[in-house]
């Protein structure tokens, strides 16, 4: 076994020593931390435990029963634990798959790197298992995952298409009567 030298032993005991001190510092602010208001009044902090008021769905503000899994107008899911059960989550992912295609909302250029990745995860991924039990059943199989992923960019190209479309079309807030008139 290596000595350790008298420098590497105060190195040791200084770094011991600060990491101590910053879980201490941790520790003592998790503890005595001042908590922040919430940013809303009292009336309304009050109508949060109410039981009659009901959670709305994050993408449409539908209001949906407290254990509804989906949404029930746009379908979206609505619980926490809706994606994590087995089952469940596929539809849940289909529903994500089908607002690439379809949905209202623009995709932001991150959202369609996310939507390029996890098509090909999934379209692509089912190919894994052929490919392991010969070669040649993963390039049969590669066929209609290839054709799936093929059409599911060209319906999510669409989609993006449309909404820059909508987007260059949408009269301006002065066109529209909304905005306020240029003087002179
Ligand atoms: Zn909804």
């Amino acid at each position: 076994m290596r000595a350790t030298g008298p420098d590497e032993l105060v190195g040791w005991i200084a770094a011991s020593g600060l990491l101590a001190v910053m879980v201490w510092c941790a520790v003592r602010w998790l503890i005595h931390g001042k908590s922040v208001p919430d940013p809303w009044d009292a009336a309304t902090a009050a109508r949060l435990d109410d039981p009659e008021i009901k959670p709305l769905c994050t993408r449409c503000l539908c209001p949906h029963e407290e254990t509804d899994w989906f949404c029930p107008n746009c379908g979206m899911a609505a619980s926490p634990t809706t994606n994590w059960m087995p089952y469940l989550n596929y539809l849940s992912l289909g529903d994500v798959f089908r607002h690439g295609t379809s949905g209202d909302i623009p995709l932001h250029w991150t959202a369609v790197l996310g939507y390029i990745l996890v098509s090909s995860i999934y379209y692509g991924g089912f190919v894994v298992p052929f490919i392991w039990l010969s070669p040649l059943l993963g390039s049969l199989a590669a066929i209609p995952g290839l054709v799936f992923l093929a059409f599911y960019w060209r319906q999510l190209a669409g989609n993006i298409r449309r909404h820059r479309d909508e987007q260059d079309h949408r009269p301006t807030p002065i066109e529209a009567g909304t905005g306020i008139a240029p003087a002179g």
